[in-house]
C-alpha cells in the first residue's frame, strides 16, 4: 500500500483494541491491546486482531510486542497458524530478548502451541522471532520502530513509530518510569502518546503492585514530558473506564489526555 513519507503520504495506526479487558461492562465495546500500523504491521496482538478478516490477517507480515502478558500476545498462535500454512506466509515477531524467551518457553513450546519457528521447517518456518533489545530500532520499509523502556511486573517495551515525518509512541504497560519519560522527552518530532491508565485512583495500590498508572501516576508522568503530543489513554479496566477517565479528566496540566477508542485511526 501507499506510505507516507517526508513529502509524501502519512502512516496510520488503527486501533483494533485498546482495553484492559474484554466483555464490554457498561455498554463499552472492549478488545485488548492490538494496532494495525498500515496494512501490514501489528503492534501488540491482543484480541481486538480476532475482528480482522482472512484477508486483512494474511497481509500482516510484522507484529512488535510490548510484553508477554496474555492480554497483548493472545492472537499471535491463531494468526500465525491461520496464515502460515494457507499462503507459505512468515511473520516475524520483535520483541526484547526477554519476551521471545518467555514466548518460547511458555507459549510455543509444542504444550501450549506448536513451535512455529520448526514449521514446516527451521529453514522458512511460519514463524521468525527477532530480539529488539531496549534503544534500538528495526526498520520496515520507511518506517522505523524503536524499543523504549518501561517499568512493569514482566520485562517489556514501549514502541516509538516514526512514519518520517512525526512519531508517535505507545507505552504498552507500565507504571510511572522515569527512563521511558526521559526517553519521550528525547524524541525530535513526537506527536502522539498513547498511554496506559489501567486502574482508577482509589485503586492506586493494586496499580503500584501490578506495575500499572493510576491518574495520579500519569499526572507526575504528563507534568514531566516536555514536549506537546496529543495523548490518549489505553488499557481502562473494563467498567471503569468512564470512572478512570473523570479522574484523568481532573488533572490541571499543559496536556489534555483524550479517551482511545476502538477503531480510532491515527494518521502521522
Ligand atoms: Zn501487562
Ligand atoms: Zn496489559
Amino acid at each position: 500500500m501507499a506510505r507516507h513519507g517526508p513529502g509524501g503520504k502519512f502512516m496510520k495506526l488503527t486501533v483494533l483494541g485498546c482495553s484492559g479487558g474484554i466483555g464490554g461492562i457498561g455498554g463499552e465495546d472492549s478488545r485488548t491491546s492490538s494496532f494495525l500500523v498500515d496494512d501490514d504491521v501489528l503492534v501488540d496482538c491482543g484480541t481486538g486482531v480476532g475482528d480482522l478478516d482472512f484477508d486483512a490477517l494474511r497481509r500482516v507480515s510484522h507484529v512488535f510486542v510490548s510484553h508477554s502478558h496474555l492480554d497483548h500476545i493472545t492472537a499471535i498462535p491463531l494468526l500465525v497458524d491461520s496464515i502460515g500454512e494457507l499462503g507459505r506466509h512468515t511473520v516475524t515477531v520483535y520483541a526484547t530478548p526477554e519476551t521471545l524467551h518467555i514466548l518460547r518457553a511458555h507459549v510455543f513450546n509444542w504444550l501450549v502451541w506448536p513451535d512455529f519457528t520448526a514449521i514446516p521447517d527451521r529453514r522458512s518456518p511460519y514463524l521468525h522471532l527477532q530480539a529488539v533489545k531496549i534503544g534500538e530500532s528495526v526498520r520496515v520499509d520507511e518506517r522505523t520502530f524503536t524499543a523504549l523502556p518501561v517499568r512493569h511486573t514482566v520485562p517489556g517495551a514501549a514502541w516509538c513509530i516514526d512514519s518520517g515525518a512525526a512519531q508517535l509512541v505507545y507505552s504498552g504497560d507500565t507504571t510511572y518510569c522515569p527512563e521511558l519519560i526521559a526517553a519521550i522527552n528525547a524524541l525530535p518530532a513526537l506527536r502522539h502518546l498513547i498511554v496506559e491508565t489501567a486502574f482508577p485512583e482509589e485503586m492506586r495500590a493494586r496499580a503500584i503492585a501490578a506495575r500499572h498508572l493510576c491518574p495520579s501516576m500519569l499526572e507526575t508522568m504528563l507534568n514531566e514530558l516536555t514536549g506537546e503530543p496529543l495523548v490518549y489513554i489505553s488499557h481502562l479496566k473494563p467498567g471503569l473506564g468512564e470512572r478512570i477517565m473523570e479522574q484523568i479528566g481532573a488533572i490541571r496540566g499543559r496536556l489534555r489526555p483524550a479517551r482511545l477508542t476502538r477503531g480510532q485511526v491515527i494518521a502521522f
